[in-house]
């Protein structure tokens, strides 16, 4: 876990932020300048180019331009893609890293896991060096947020908290954190009290990042390849897999979907191909609690794209 977790209303806002940090967030003006006026940051550098799926390039562009400023502290401001940045840059230059969660799904603020894209191709990466110096997790940031982002994040953390309890990483200390985290989210969505995402996902991030996600992540990257958003892959993939495991989960994660709307995944390349891709990504496959071979991967993708199984 990070060395130091804030956590609770007004925590981005009574923590001290080192001098000369520099922000990285995926949002615009508008909106972070209203946050950074929240959180009370002072002298401190931006950028505002994160992309969702970052690619090595923008995190090689950004180290080359801020290279000589004596940049004191990375502050990973909004989704999973600003924080992987300041995780990627953190371990090239050893600069600290603070990650302010905004979306609150991924809980990657509490993670060594990093995504990060290599030749248009998303890449799950794991270093101990991605670790936070500091996470902060503040339900400030929640209301505003679109629909479609709470709905895809949410589904995320559920999805990495019952892949995270059945992984064969897990243990009695994961799974005790995945628990929780699955019946905080499955209580916030089932009954709209959303103000209890942000802890829901920050326990998510402790229990799977402590084991592994499984399966259903790994069946859901041939989607994210074709532009289909993380969380909203993973409301059918996540289902799917479940079935596969005989998962204590499946009923429940699949009615969260079904409360949330999710529509069915279409897929442009052919099964036996995305099978193909699928199948060398043993970071998931290897840690699923049933072996997986490149028959099951394709009935799987079967299900998803040509049966409804959220229905
Ligand atoms: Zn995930």
């Amino acid at each position: 876990m990070p060395r130091k977790i804030a956590y609770g209303a007004n925590a981005a806002s009574e923590f001290q932020y080192p001098e000369n940090s520099l922000v990285i967030t995926t949002t615009t003006p508008d909106i972070y300048e209203k946050w950074l006026n929240y959180m009370g940051i002072k002298k401190y550098e931006i950028y505002d180019k994160v992309t969702p799926d970052p690619a090595i390039e923008t995190i090689e562009e950004i180290k080359r331009k801020y290279e000589g400023k004596q940049i004191s502290a990375y502050i990973g401001l909004g989704g999973g893609s600003s924080m992987d940045v300041c995780k990627y840059l953190g371990k090239l230059t050893g600069i600290p890293k603070i990650l302010i969660p905004t979306t609150f799904g991924t809980g990657a603020e509490m993670t060594t896991y990093a995504v990060v894209s290599f030749d248009h191709k998303k890449k799950l990466l794991q270093d101990e060096a991605f670790l936070a110096d500091a996470a902060i997790v503040d339900p400030y940031f929640l209301p505003g947020t679109p629909f479609n982002i709470m709905r895809n994040s949410a589904c995320d953390a559920l999805a990495q908290a019952s892949e995270g309890y059945d992984s064969k990483l897990g243990n009695p200390f994961t799974k005790l954190f995945c628990k929780e985290a699955f019946d905080i989210l499955d209580n916030a969505i089932m009954n709209d009290k959303h103000d209890l995402l942000p802890y829901g996902a920050m326990l998510s991030g402790i229990g799977f990042g402590n084991s592994s996600t499984t399966l259903g992540h790994a069946l859901s990257y041939v989607f994210s390849n074709e532009g289909v958003p993380h969380g909203y892959s993973l409301s059918s993939c996540t289902t799917v897999a479940h079935k596969f495991n005989k998962s204590e989960y499946y009923e429940r994660f699949k009615k969260v979907c079904q409360k949330l709307k999710f529509e069915r995944l279409t897929l442009k390349q052919s099964l036996d191909e995305a099978a193909d891709v699928i199948m060398p990504d043993r970071g998931h496959l290897d840690n699923n609690p049933i072996e997986v071979t490149k028959q099951d991967i394709v009935n799987c993708l079967d299900e998803i794209v040509n049966k409804n199984p959220l229905q």
